[in-house]
């Protein structure tokens, strides 16, 4: 069975292994800050989760983190961190409570050091085929292809979910590089006879095995971008049974997750070529 696993954290620690390398021959700090607000457990999770990978590649890491703050006092810190030289790259930690303006928070961040890949900016960018950050998650599931050699751009691929932090920009990603995407989501009718079609089929909806393997194609290839949670244990968007009519499988723990973090952790980098001529200049937010 395992010749049929797309293993995340094994590929995300080769490349981690190499930013580490290429981290250490710098003469200077890189520092990613990230920014929380409120008491959400899952995030406390996460950015721990970055802290560490940050750490063990050689980047300098600081947590704001606030309670409470009001969206102008917010603003006016992403401004001082976006002057500030020695900040390579930020995050405004995801979900933000609701008083908060999610669109005009991360809009102020300078696309340089949207490492995230969550500005309008860098979105169009995107879309345009420019030099651009990169979302995390669908960069992770690229590369993660990439490495296991799936030739999408023969293959009929299907990405079920349409948020802007995955699948949409997922499409885009994947559109640009000549495959030809089918995008469904929560008013698709019919999903089964979408998913059905699929030689690659991405999942990214947050809904406990919502893919079952009658929905499943003999052979596709399955990448199952969710995380849930039930009874305390981990799991993904599609039926672990999925995995017998597979010819590949991303699993949950241990797949896109880790592709994830380290995607994140390539951007940091990414940013820091991007903003070597602005060194020491103020980089304006867009
Ligand atoms: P979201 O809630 O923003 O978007 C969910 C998408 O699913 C929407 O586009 C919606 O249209 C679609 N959808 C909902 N119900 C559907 C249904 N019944 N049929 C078809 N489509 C449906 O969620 P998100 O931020 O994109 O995250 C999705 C999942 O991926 C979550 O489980 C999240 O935890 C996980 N996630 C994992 C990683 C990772 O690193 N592995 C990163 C980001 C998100």
């Amino acid at each position: 069975m395992n010749e049929k696993i797309m293993n995340g954290r094994e590929l995300s620690s080769l490349i981690l292994n190499d930013l580490k390398e290429k981290v250490n021959k710098l003469d200077r700090n890189l520092t990613l800050v990230v920014i929380s607000v409120g008491d959400n457990p899952a995030s406390k999770v996460y950015v721990k989760q970055k802290e560490k990978k940050a750490l063990e590649i050689g980047y300098s890491f600081t947590n704001l983190h606030y309670d409470e703050i009001s969206e102008e006092e917010l603003i006016s810190e992403i401004k001082s961190l976006n002057a500030d030289p020695n900040v390579v790259g930020m995050i405004v930690q995801l979900p933000l409570p609701s008083y908060l303006d999610k669109n005009k928070i991360l809009n102020t961040i300078s696309p340089l050091k949207d490492v995230d890949g969550l500005t309008n900016t860098n979105f169009l960018r995107l879309i345009k085929k420019e030099e651009c950050l990169e979302p995390c998650t669908p960069k992770g599931v690229i590369t993660l292809l990439d490495y296991y050699k799936v030739p999408y751009t023969k293959l009929k691929v299907v990405i079920v979910g349409r948020s802007e932090l995955v699948g949409l920009p997922l499409f885009h990603m994947l559109l640009n590089r000549n495959a030809t995407v089918t995008l469904c989501h929560s008013k698709t009718m019919n999903l089964k006879s979408y998913t059905k079609e699929a030689d690659l089929l991405i999942v990214a909806v947050g809904k406990p095995n919502l893919i079952t393997k009658d929905m499943i194609k003999e052979g596709a290839i399955l990448v199952d971008v969710g995380i849930n949670r039930i009874d305390n244990k981990l799991c993904g968007d599609i039926e672990a049974s999925c995995l017998l009519k597979a010819s590949l499988m991303t699993p949950v723990p241990g797949g896109v997750g880790p592709m994830t973090v380290v995607s994140l952790m390539e951007n940091v980098y990414r940013a820091y070529e991007l903003g070597k001529d602005n060194y020491g200049k103020n980089t304006e937010s867009n």
